[in-house]
């Protein structure tokens, strides 16, 4: 097992192993890049099937916040951590304490948050050993639940997808398809309906559906969500959804959505570009969560928030427009501009050194 050598090492600055045997807590901690100011990215708790599963796994979490932190034009870099383990049986108090005191031990490079596996509860153990820890619940003085402005800016790079697939912004009379209505879903399709589109959706939880119901949507099955008669397809549940098997099935010129890896592989965004689909990516139209988190960190007016999520609508297009010039699809525009941008981030800090 490697990791200098792993896909996504990719010169993280550290990687850190931790193993406090007390608590049985075997954790490691991935700060990708500080060159844009201190690593953000949450604890995830998960059950990985080897070590290196979990060492590959924190690597491109934690890089991928480095990209989605650079394109949300926040004052973070990107860093991930990882505890091994099962979160239903085996979290302990005991365990997160260890993890507090290893993250504080990185002396505020590493800022971390909830993720899978772990709850704003969890975090606020984990305060009790580190201020090192953002996006926390209003009760524990944080900026509360991100979710209302991740869904915000999925919207505007809804808009972008619709600006770019149709010459117009304008939502009014579309209709969106949207795959998973749980905490972003809901208050996205708000969005959508108060801004005159229809809506499709689908959820596993009739709880979920029940939520919106007020609004009229059309409840398809899960497997038939693809192929609804929806100018946009939006995934707001799980990863990996567009795929060989969904990507022939869309109906619509426009993917963009909340979930986190919505691309089963990287080159599926080359798939729906041969089909003419405009795709946001994820990190891109997802960032406007982590604009709060950074907000909350630096203790900055709550009311400057919202605009800088507005401005998601800008950075879309910014990444359609790049694409074409250098005729390639949208995932890796989106990269390319990441990575530009933490290189001259890192190129001013050393001018600066100097
Ligand atoms: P959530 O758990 O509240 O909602 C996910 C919803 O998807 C649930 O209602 C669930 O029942 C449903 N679902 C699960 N499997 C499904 C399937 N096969 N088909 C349709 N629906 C299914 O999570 P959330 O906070 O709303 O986040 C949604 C996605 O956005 C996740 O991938 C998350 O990682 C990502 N994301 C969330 C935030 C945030 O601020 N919450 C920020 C960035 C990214």
């Amino acid at each position: 097992m490697s990791v200098f050598s792993a896909p996504d090492y990719d010169d993280h600055e550290v990687v850190e192993f931790v193993r406090d045997t007390d608590s049985g807590l075997s954790a490691i901690i991935a700060i990708h890049s500080t060159a844009r100011g201190p690593a953000l990215g949450g604890c995830r708790m998960f059950p990985y099937a080897s070590e290196a599963d979990a060492i590959a796994d924190v690597l491109r979490l934690s890089r991928g916040m480095s990209y989605k932190a650079a394109m949300a034009d926040v004052a973070l870099g990107g860093g991930k951590s990882i505890i091994m383990g099962d979160a239903a049986t085996q979290k302990t108090e005991a365990m997160l304490l260890a993890m507090g005191r290893a993250i504080d031990q990185l002396q505020g490079r590493y800022i971390t948050g909830e993720d899978i596996g772990t709850r704003p509860a969890d975090m606020a153990v984990i305060r009790r050993e580190t201020r090192s820890v953002s996006c926390l619940e209003e009760e524990h003085g944080g900026y509360g639940d991100p979710a209302i402005l991740t869904a915000l800016g999925v919207f505007q790079s809804i808009r972008a997808g619709c600006q770019a697939a149709f010459e117009t912004s304008d939502i009014a009379g579309m209709s969106v398809a949207v795959q998973g209505v749980g905490n972003v879903g809901q208050h996205l399709c708000r969005m959508l309906a108060e801004a005159g589109a229809s809506l499709f959706v689908c959820d596993p939880v009739q709880d979920h559906l029940r939520a919106i119901s007020d609004l009229n949507p059309t409840v398809v099955a899960l497997d038939d969500i693809y192929a609804a008669e929806a100018q946009v397809f939006t995934p707001c549940a799980i990863g990996g959804t567009l795929n060989d098997d969904t990507i022939p099935l869309l109906k619509g010129r426009v993917v963009a959505g909340a979930a986190n890896n919505q691309l089963y592989r990287a080159h599926h965004a080359d798939a729906l570009a041969e089909r003419e689909i405009i795709y946001l990516p994820d990190y891109v139209a997802n960032g406007g969560g982590l604009i709060s988190c950074e907000a909350e960190w630096f203790g900055t007016d709550k009311n400057a928030i919202k605009p800088r999520v507005l401005k998601i609508f800008d950075t879309c297009l910014d990444v359609i427009e790049f694409a074409k010039e250098k005729n390639t699809n949208t995932g890796s525009a989106a990269d390319q501009l990441a990575v530009q941008k933490i290189l001259a981030a890192k190129q001013a800090n050393k001018t600066k050194q100097a």
